[in-house]
């Protein structure tokens, strides 16, 4: 067997394999947790029940191939992640998947909303991290190392914000973070991940074992939920208050006053430079031309590890997307952002 098939079936094996419930101390079984409701936001957007998810190719070749795997998938596995056991996947998420309870400006609502994408990129990471152990047992390869370092750095910084929105929510005190919802034109897109803008830089380009000693703990780490909901989407952005993320708040503001092109640039732009978990509809992916999809997997790839809040791209998604009825009626978000 190839080097390739076997990595291949390694991840498969990975992705597979048994895991426990992440909330709190829990130890039952983790059943497959969907980021969003499946019966819900998902099934909304789905085309004969599929959605185009991105996924990431092999670490080990993304110079060599680029990431190059746009795939139509079954929306029972679809933004989904083994996450909580059957008890919490269900009552945890209550309030934000039962229809007459859901408030999004609640904080929280917006801590769940926040929470379950926190989750899904540590247990993404994990597997990652698990997958990457496996391949340097099979190769020897020289970034194995330093691809871990990241892996297990980035799983302690954000389980650290786990913890801390795990007390929030059992203590229902809310005040140790900021969070905000603003309405944005409807765009069959979703997006829940946490974000580390800035500060991962090596400004004085210290040797990589001198710099890692010099890393910082916590990092500021945003929580980023794009979602689109009846007639609109939603955009919940958050932080906590001792390591805030001001790029964040920017964001927030810029997209509350700015009419539907520019606030398509910008998912644009957060989709082609910071992220690589997200859903879409296949009606909006076929909007995409392919010539813009080849320049978004080389920009995607010369940036993968490039996080600086200045980042910019001239390409746009979205440029060519026919604006629907409900974009067109948008006419900006008219509650103030503090
Ligand atoms: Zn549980």
């Amino acid at each position: 067997m190839n080097i390739d098939a076997k990595i291949n079936e390694t991840w498969k094996k990975l992705h597979n394999k048994e895991r426990f419930c992440m909330f709190g101390k829990c130890n039952e079984k983790a059943i497959n947790s969907h980021v969003f409701q499946k019966n819900g936001i998902l099934r909304q957007m789905s085309e004969n029940n599929h959605l185009i998810q991105l996924f990431p190719a092999n670490a080990f070749k993304v110079e060599e191939t680029g990431l190059t795997q746009f795939k139509k998938i079954g929306i029972n596995d679809a933004y989904s992640f083994k996450g909580f056991c059957e008890e919490h996947d269900t009552k945890l998420f209550y309030p934000i998947e039962a229809k007459d309870k859901l408030d999004l400006f609640d904080a929280y609502h917006q801590a769940l909303f926040s929470y379950r994408g926190l989750c899904q990129e540590i247990r993404r990471k994990g597997v990652s991290l698990e997958l990457i152990n496996e391949i340097a047992k099979l190769v020897n390869h020289q970034r194995a190392s330093s691809l871990s370092d990241g892996f297990k750095s980035g799983i302690r910084n954000l389980t650290f914000f786990k913890e801390e929105l795990e007390s929030a929510i059992i203590t229902q005190d809310f005040s140790k973070f900021y969070f905000s919802t603003i309405e944005i034109p409807k765009i069959n897109l979703c997006i829940s991940v946490p974000l580390n803008v800035g500060d991962l830089e090596n400004p004085n380009n210290l040797p990589y074992d001198e710099w890692k000693k010099h890393e910082q703990f916590p990092r500021s780490t945003s929580f980023i939920n794009i979602f689109p909901l009846k007639s609109k989407s939603y955009f919940i952005g958050g932080f906590h208050k001792d390591y805030p993320c001001n790029w964040t708040k920017k964001k927030l503001k810029k997209l509350s006053y700015s009419r539907n092109k520019i606030i398509l640039k910008e998912l644009s732009d957060l989709i082609v430079l910071r992220l690589e978990f997200w859903t879409m509809s296949p009606k909006l992916f076929r909007q995409i031309p392919q010539e813009t999809i080849r320049k978004y997997k080389l920009t995607f790839s010369e940036n993968i590890y490039n996080h600086s809040p200045s980042m910019k791209t001239k390409i746009n998604l979205f440029k060519n997307i026919k604006l629907t009825k409900e974009m067109k009626i948008y006419k900006g978000h008219n509650k103030r952002i503090d």
